[in-house]
């Protein structure tokens, strides 16, 4: 079953603070650590979508980095209307791992699926 209009507005909301945080924590590290890397910054620049995210989007790592990628993806699935459907078998996502986790690209059986393969990212 699709997402009303609502929902997904919601979820939009709930992306957009998610995002929001990510990188307040991102100009938090960038505060207490600024000594730059400058190979570091040249890697990376070529990636971010405007200056704004390049003086931060290098300074998240790890898993910042692939929660903060997840939830561009999912925001930009929002705006081209096929958020909340997995990207392995297409089927919906069911509301109430949305609800967990807004910027889960896969439905709860294909992520277990993933997980008995990688066993990497334990958490989506
Ligand atoms: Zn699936």
């Amino acid at each position: 079953m699709a997402l009303t209009k609502a929902q997904q507005e919601k979820f939009r909301q709930i992306l957009n603070e998610k995002r929001k945080n990510l990188i307040d924590q991102a100009q938090r590290t960038l505060e207490s650590d600024m000594v730059l890397s400058p190979d570091d910054r040249f890697d990376e620049v070529d990636q971010a979508s405007s200056e704004y995210m390049q003086a931060f989007s290098f300074r998240l790592r790890g898993r910042e980095r692939f929660l903060m990628d997840k939830i561009d993806l999912a925001l930009r699935k929002l705006d081209e209307g096929i958020y909340g459907i997995c990207e392995e078998c297409e089927e919906p996502i069911s509301i109430k791992r949305l609800q967990a986790r807004p910027e889960a690209p896969l439905c709860i059986q294909c992520k277990e699926a993933q997980e008995r393969e990688e066993a990497v990212y334990a958490e989506d």
